[in-house]
């Protein structure tokens, strides 16, 4: 195979914190994340150039029958960011704060998270710009159903599988499963994964990225010499990901003191009790009201004097704005993209451990591949064998960022990057640039 000339160092955007045209925005945020590990990697410049552009990106119109008989027409979008590994494999989101710029970028970190923990899928995402609190389920089935008709064409068990977001749900993958199959004519359970599990969903898969990310804070405590009895932990948002992490790292022996939604954040230092905080979601759909704490501000959560933070909620809450005055000695991103490019290098300076979002929350995915694997095979495993699967492989890529990190001298997140991108790129090599 012939070898490209190397790509100039200078033709690389190197992201210093002052070259930020607009520090919030995910996609230069990851790509400037990307190109620092491209360049460490001195990526030959035509694969530079193909993994710098989503392979495929789609702008769809809803129209909706509201219940008032009115028609509303909302707006959707899907991309496929990169199916060298396999098919592309991505969330769907609703959410008044969807951007195709957001897609994009989530669509991109679903490739490198796929690559870093090493399973065979590509990176895809989804979002349709609407506010689901103010709907009806009538209203948010029809949403789902005609958002998953425009977009079929690209759907499917070997080419576009998609599973929960925010604010999507177990209920919407089954509205998204039933429509897809509907269309083909027979019932395709792979073609979502986070479905229920009585339809061909998997034990294990809704705590699967809160999970995970317990598994990553262990290893990083393990790997700091910090003990985990004890550890005190503040977690902001407390949907699927951040009260799952939450109730799983306080039954590891940790102290939740504060966790926070959108609604209000609350802090105890003597440790909440996060399983009557997440009966209390359960029942009133937030944590507003919950007065079992000091209610204090979602900035000055992110700020608490505790040994780890767990980001779960959107993106952009850790900025210039804030890093400083982060005094976590662990970060573990429980939402993708929580933290800014311009934000690394403050954290960095300050000896914060940040356990990047690609790596921190792909549990979920990586339980998503297994019951794939399990909806293709016909065959179901238990939930014990669920945990130990996803155990290994979260400690295991745990493991070989770190590795990666102290050989390079780079951040964790650097490092996952630079594994991310050399395993895709790897397989384009193999494959061949079709050009
Ligand atoms: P969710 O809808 O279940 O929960 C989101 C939580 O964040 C809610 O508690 C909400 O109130 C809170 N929130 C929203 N805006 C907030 C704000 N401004 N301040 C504080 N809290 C706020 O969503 P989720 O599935 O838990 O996803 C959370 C993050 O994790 C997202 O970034 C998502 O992309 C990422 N993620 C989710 C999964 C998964 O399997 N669900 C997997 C990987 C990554």
């Amino acid at each position: 195979m012939a070898t490209e000339p190397r790509l100039p160092t200078n033709t690389i955007v190197k992201p210093d914190k002052d070259t930020f045209l607009n520090e919030e925005n995910p996609f230069e945020a990851m790509m400037l994340r990307f190109d620092r590990a491209a360049e460490l990697l001195d990526l030959e410049p035509g694969l530079y150039k193909v993994l710098r552009h989503p392979e495929k990106q789609i702008i769809v119109s809803i129209p909706v029958m509201k219940d008032n008989g009115e028609v509303e027409v909302y707006t959707g979008y899907r991309v496929l960011y990169n199916t060298s590994r396999g098919p592309a494999k991505g969330g769907i989101r609703f959410d008044m704060s969807v951007t195709l710029e957001e897609v994009k970028a989530l669509a991109a970190w679903m490739t490198w998270k796929c690559a870093v923990v090493n399973i065979p899928f590509g990176g895809s995402k989804g979002g349709v710009v609407c506010d689901p609190l103010e709907m009806s389920a009538s209203e948010l089935e029809r949403l789902t159903r005609r958002y998953t008709a425009a977009i079929i064409q690209i759907l499917g068990p070997d080419s576009d599988v998609p599973a929960p977001d925010v604010n999507t749900n177990e209920r919407v993958m089954a509205w998204i499963m039933d429509t897809y199959s509907m269309h083909v004519g027979h019932t395709t359970t792979a073609v979502v994964t986070g479905k229920p599990v009585e339809m061909g969903g998997s034990l294990g898969r809704r705590e699967a990225t809160g999970r995970g990310c317990m598994f990553v804070t262990k290893e990083a405590l393990e790997h700091l010499g910090m003990p985990v009895e004890g550890t005190t932990v503040a977690v902001q948002g407390f949907g699927n990901v951040g009260s799952v992490a939450a109730q799983l790292l306080h039954r590891e022996g940790c102290k939740i003191v504060a966790i926070g939604d959108r609604s209000a954040s609350i802090y105890d230092k003597n440790g909440i009790d996060v399983d009557d905080a997440v009966a209390y979601v359960a029942k009133h759909r937030s944590l507003d009201g919950y007065a079992k704490g000091e209610i204090i501000s979602g900035n000055d959560l992110l700020t608490l004097d505790v040994d780890v933070l767990v980001p779960a909620a959107l993106e952009n809450v850790i900025t210039t704005k804030n890093a400083g005055s982060i005094r976590a000695r662990i970060i573990c991103e429980g939402a993708n993209g929580p933290t800014t490019a311009a934000a690394d290098s403050i954290l960095d300076e300050n000896g914060v451990f940040v356990i990047p979002d690609i790596l921190a929350n792909a549990g979920g995915v990586t339980v998503s591949y297994f019951e794939w694997v399990q909806d293709r095979g016909g065959y179901f495993w238990t939930e014990q064998l669920v945990n130990e699967r996803l155990r290994d492989i979260m400690v295991n890529s745990f493991q070989d960022v770190l590795t990666l990190s102290k050989q390079h001298k780079v951040n964790m997140r650097t490092a996952a990057y630079m594994l991310a991108i050399s395993r895709v790129a790897t397989v384009h090599r193999l494959r061949g640039i079709y050009a």
